[in-house]
């Protein structure tokens, strides 16, 4: 109605206007279950859209303890010094079984919570990763149109989560500790393949040395990968989040990485093969969800079943007939 699209309106100048209050109420509306407020939040995005984009998007994986939200805490202060607007965005992998949420907690970056230049919103719960992928994205949007330029977007290394952050972000961060040898040999080569820089965290005191050595292994190693942005070396640095060392060295490193892909076409391109892929996953999450649920599959499905388990039947010939029903019943 038109009462509803003015409000609408008025949230999106409100949002554009940098009014934090509004910008926390379009991204409770993007990440509610709710069918309403699922269509209030594409409407919103909609308003948006055509000032979303103007950022760069960090992403930050790493073990447990690898000093993570020490390490966003320190850059994004950094950041907020040199007059960027930073947002802090986090997809936990855990979130969706245990309701709550780890990642993004304000308390574990209390300093940057109270910066007026940063904006932290912890990771979306409930429903499945997927869910999660969708809202943060479209946070993510909502964040650049409210003007922060720097997107950093946190997660645990815990498998699948990192690629899902690979794929909504410029630039990834793999945090990792001195550990040396054995750790390095049983990392999975998979994991450093995503990142475009390695960071050994907590290079001081005595283990300042140890963290060197660590990093220029990780160099070795990482010249003989493939890289994971085409033109550019993924490169191994050591920083200190506890007392704000190597901190600038990494966003010059950033910047010089952002200068050149946007240089050689590679940055714009990843970002419209993101949104393509995007799409293509919301389209095959939304074909499950009506296929499964459909009627008609929930009956025929135990009996093609039971063919199939029982080798009476081959499973391609099921599916073909499960599709012949759920095709029917929506003629
Ligand atoms: P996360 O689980 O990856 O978010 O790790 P945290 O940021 O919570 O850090 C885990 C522990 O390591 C905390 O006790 C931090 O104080 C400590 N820590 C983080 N960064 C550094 C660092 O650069 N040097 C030292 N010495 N300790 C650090």
């Amino acid at each position: 109605t038109a009462a509803r699209k003015i409000d609408l309106d008025a949230l999106a100048a409100e949002i554009r206007g940098g009014n934090r209050t509004a910008l926390a109420k379009g991204i409770t509306m993007i990440e509610s279950n709710a069918d309403h407020d699922f269509q209030h939040g594409q409407a919103l995005l909609q308003l948006l859209l055509s000032e979303s984009g103007n950022s760069i998007r960090i992403g930050i994986t790493g073990v447990p303890g690898a000093g993570k939200s020490t390490f966003i805490e320190s850059f994004g202060s950094y950041l907020c010094e040199l007059g960027h607007k930073v947002a802090v965005l986090a997809v936990d992998p855990t979130s969706s079984l245990t309701g709550g949420s780890i990642l993004g907690d304000k308390t574990r970056m209390e300093k940057l919570a109270r910066n007026p230049r940063a904006f932290i919103r912890p990771s979306p719960s409930g429903g499945k990763l997927g869910g999660v992928h969708r809202k943060t994205r479209e946070t993510m949007l909502v964040c650049e149109a409210a003007g922060f330029d720097v997107i950093l977007v946190e997660t645990v290394g815990v498998g699948q989560s990192e690629v899902i952050v690979r794929d909504m972000v410029d630039f990834f961060m793999l945090l990792v500790l001195t550990g040396a040898g054995d750790e390095l040999q049983g990392m999975k080569k998979g994991i450093m393949e995503l990142a475009d820089s390695v960071i050994v965290n907590k290079a001081d005191g005595a283990n300042e040395q140890a963290a060197k050595k660590t990093k220029e292994e990780y160099n070795r190693i990482l010249h003989f990968l493939q890289p994971a942005t085409s033109g550019w070396q993924t490169t191994a640095l050591t920083s200190s989040a506890l007392h704000d060392k190597g901190i600038s060295e990494i966003w010059e490193m950033i910047s010089n990485f952002s200068s050149l892909t946007k240089e050689s076409g590679i940055f714009e391109e990843r970002r419209r093969v993101q949104t393509k892929e995007w799409l293509n996953d919301l389209i095959i999450d939304q074909l499950q969800i009506n296929f499964f649920h459909h009627p008609a599959i929930k009956s025929l499905l135990p009996k093609i079943e039971n063919e199939v388990i029982s080798g009476n039947r081959p499973v391609a010939s099921g599916v073909d007939e499960l599709f012949k029903a759920f095709f029917e019943a929506k003629k």
